[in-house]
């Protein structure tokens, strides 16, 4: 198990307490951090203190970095893996974060296949991860999940979502399991999930999970994390089985803190 903490200079990066404007962007900014209970809250606030000293953040296309956009990217990549053995993600250097929709050429094709088709076909991104980095973010599409995870979009969970994938050298939609009975279950519980969407969106029915998640196996993975951080009472409810298994692997019941926020407003 990694020891993320056994880092001298991760270490020298929590000398100094938690700055309370930074508390202030959490608040303001991402709704899953007012679900955490205090204990939950200052677990992840370490985190993000040493992702910001540790990470680079790049702007793009004339984006200018502030501290909303490394402590808001920090929060949600760190929830991620706030429950597990990590290594805060270490083979990540650098996140580039463009300030809207990004417009990607289509992969080129060979030279004789070339048509005018394929100069006009741009795919529109709003992230993107590398196994070894970098991650691309679109600033836009970021602050929109953080506010809102009624919508079940969040480009941070997805691509870190991504990264934890490709841990063990594929993107197959299995980050590295806790043990082999985990591994059994995964995949028998993820391909009768992945299959029911495919069907599903197949056949136009509308799906809880995004029909995205049917492209393959590591968007279904993406995907599926999305839900089980942005509306995990839901997923709970219509998906009982695939939420276990995110919760047994993400070791976080966040169905019970989406249940106890809610409690809270009603007081
Ligand atoms: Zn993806």
């Amino acid at each position: 198990m990694f020891r993320w903490l056994d880092d001298v200079r991760r270490r020298e990066a929590l000398n100094k307490p938690f700055p309370a404007e930074w508390r202030g962007i959490l608040r303001r900014m991402v709704t899953h951090y007012a679900w955490l209970d205090t204990g939950e809250a200052a677990r992840l606030e370490q985190l993000v203190q040493v992702f910001v000293a540790e990470k680079k953040f790049e702007g793009c296309n004339g984006l200018e970095i502030t501290d909303e956009i490394r402590v808001v990217v920090a929060a949600e990549a760190c929830l991620l893996i706030m429950g597990l053995p990590h290594d805060l993600y270490r083979r990540l250097a650098t996140i580039l974060v463009y300030p809207s929709t990004v417009f990607t050429p289509p992969e080129r094709p060979g030279v004789f296949i070339r048509s005018p088709l394929f100069e006009q076909e741009q795919i529109a991104i709003s992230g993107q991860a590398f196994a070894r980095g970098p991650v691309i973010l679109v600033w836009d599409a970021v602050k929109r999940g953080a506010r809102h995870p009624e919508t079940g979009h969040n480009v941070v969970y997805h691509e870190f979502a991504h990264l934890l994938d490709m841990l063990d050298g594929v993107a197959d939609g299995a980050p590295p399991l806790h043990s082999r009975s985990q591994y059994r279950t995964w995949a028998a519980v993820f391909s009768e999930e992945f299959q029911r969407l495919r069907n599903d969106s197949e056949q136009g029915k509308k799906t809880f999970l995004d029909p995205y998640g049917a492209t393959n196996e590591a968007e279904f993975f993406a995907v599926a994390t999305e839900f089980f951080f942005d509306k995990p009472i839901e997923m709970q409810k219509d998906h009982r089985a695939l939420y276990d298994v995110l919760a047994g692997y993400y070791m976080q019941d966040t169905a019970e803190r989406e249940r106890r926020s809610l409690e809270t407003l009603e007081q």
